[in-house]
């Protein structure tokens, strides 16, 4: 008879150790969560939000970014204010600021950006049906090129995967360095020519420094934990390391939908 109060008297202090146990470890996870999402909210891209709600809604996409693998490169920012396009509002500026100094950290991204600033192309944003961006570019065949513009996406911008816009960046750069050198297939009649209007041999070229930069920032394995805008960059990858003929197919086939150039 006596035994059984003693019984219970050793397991309540027991119970009472395991739910302040709970308790504190609730507590630092609550605090650790706060803490992650307090830090997302001051990174550049969301102080230049515009109200409290495009914060807050801002604040998770960075936090889905952050959760990816980050590039092993160190962004080089460049020593000029980057020269942007009417329109682009500030978070939109930071987040294209953040992607130029990716897209620098590589020599050959460095001399992509060169020729941007040389020739005073500006970069801007818009909000784009199917494309990710594009590049124009004034030239005509007695007087070469003229004037170019880069336009990224706002999805790509407002997502702030720098990484990405570093990758469009080395691709649009690359379509804006062949039109000023002349080296484009345009200048000597010599393009395939997709049924949507793709130029397919400066699709090549352009995907090519695309890809290449991302595998110097990720490796031939490409990124762990992409979810987003970084998964088309992987695939990418993964064709052009099967061989000059598997990734010509791989870009034809990408470029071909009907939608290529909609509301441009
Ligand atoms: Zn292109």
């Amino acid at each position: 008879m006596l035994t059984q109060p003693s019984k219970f008297s050793q397991s309540r202090p027991y119970r009472k150790r395991i739910s302040r146990w709970a308790i504190a470890l609730t507590l630092i996870l609550l605090a650790s969560q706060g803490f992650l999402i307090w830090s997302f909210s001051q990174t550049p891209f969301i102080q230049a939000a515009p109200d409290l709600p495009t914060r807050v809604s801002a604040s998770w996409r960075v936090g889905v970014a952050a959760i990816g693998e980050k590039p092993a490169l160190i962004p080089t920012y460049p020593d000029a204010p980057v020269l942007f396009c009417d329109g682009v509002t500030a978070s939109a500026q930071k987040a294209l600021a953040e992607g130029v100094a990716l897209l620098r950290a590589t020599d050959e991204g460095a001399a992509l950006y060169d020729i941007v600033v040389e020739n005073g192309v500006c970069i801007g944003t818009q909000d784009l049906d199917f494309n990710s961006a594009y590049a124009t570019s004034r030239w005509s065949p007695e007087s070469g090129w003229s004037d170019s513009e880069i336009v990224i996406g706002d999805y790509y911008v407002d997502w702030l995967y720098p990484d990405v816009i570093a990758a469009i960046l080395a691709h649009e750069a690359t379509h804006i360095q062949r039109a000023v050198e002349g080296t484009a297939c345009y200048y000597v009649n010599a393009c395939t020519i997709l049924p949507n209007g793709v130029v397919l041999e400066e699709e090549i070229v352009a995907h090519e420094a695309e890809t290449l930069w991302w595998i110097a920032a990720y490796g031939r394995d490409g990124k762990d934990r992409a979810f987003a805008a970084d998964v088309s960059e992987n695939h990418l990858k993964a064709h052009y390391l099967q061989g000059p003929q598997a990734f010509r197919d791989y870009v034809r086939e990408i470029r071909s939908d009907k939608r290529e150039g909609e509301g441009l």
